[in-house]
């Protein structure tokens, strides 16, 4: 596969009034396109600084994010599913392509479609207050998805659903992301989860963030092994 990011010597320090944090340090690695990447590492250790220097939405201290090219679009998916009530699942949708002046017949097309395939269709005129968490979830993806981003970025994008709906939207989520052929790259502090998610797992160390260990998920049927061998590199115990 095509790589279509490298991140090399990845280091970020938070300078505060009282003093300096380091956050991240020297983290490598690569995404090839199609990737499901996990990062899986203890709460502060600075997952979300890495998703948000990827991102563009903070500046990193040292290192390098080298592109394959500069066309490359990113879209986020963060934890709250931060749909607007006061708009229709469709106007939500469409929102992200109305600001950017692309809301094309084409690309409103490619939405209705996006809504019909995933289970949608018959609540384009809801409001987001009438649908489950999962559906709302779903709602945003197909948001973050109308923009046509080659990555998306997914901030422990589950994490305030309760344990059932959680299974149900990251499966959903994982197909969507999987039959549009989109390449992901997810923070979590979920083993579960980022195990059944990916085709690699990152696991970072306590702050500051560094790679511990990467790991190809080849057969989910070793599930029980991944969770243990991750399980031992989280040190849970300490
Ligand atoms: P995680 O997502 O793994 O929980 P974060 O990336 O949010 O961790 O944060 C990593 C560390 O950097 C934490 O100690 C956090 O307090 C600190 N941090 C995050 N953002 C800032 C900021 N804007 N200014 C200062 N410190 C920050
Ligand atoms: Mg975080």
């Amino acid at each position: 596969m095509e790589k279509l990011l490298s991140i090399k010597e990845l280091s970020k320090n938070y300078l505060t009034k009282k003093q300096v944090i380091c956050a991240v340090k020297d983290v490598s690695f690569d995404v090839n396109d199609e990737d499901f990447i996990s990062i899986i590492g203890p709460s502060g250790c600075g997952k979300s600084t890495i998703l948000s220097i990827i991102g563009n939405l903070e500046e990193k201290s040292k290192g390098k994010i080298i592109f394959k090219n500069n066309n490359i679009k990113i879209g986020y998916m963060f934890q709250e599913d931060a749909l607007f009530p006061w708009l229709t699942v469709f106007e939500n949708c469409i929102l992200g392509l109305k600001i950017k002046k692309e809301d094309t017949k084409e690309n409103i097309t490619y939405v209705k479609s996006l809504l019909e395939k995933y289970g949608l269709s018959s609540f384009i005129n809801s409001y987001p207050n009438e649908l489950s968490g999962g559906m709302r979830q779903r709602v945003a993806l197909i948001r973050t998805l109308s923009l046509r981003p080659d990555i998306l970025l997914l901030d422990e994008a589950f994490s305030k659903l309760d344990y059932q709906t959680r299974i149900k939207v990251s499966n959903d989520v994982k197909r969507i992301i999987k039959d549009e052929g989109k390449t992901a790259i997810m923070v979590t502090h979920d083993i579960g989860e980022a195990i059944k998610m990916a085709n690699k797992v990152i696991v970072l160390s306590k702050r500051p963030s560094v790679v511990k260990n990467i790991y190809e998920i080849k057969n989910i049927k070793d599930y029980d092994k991944y969770y243990d061998m991750l399980w031992k590199d989280l040190d849970y115990d300490e």
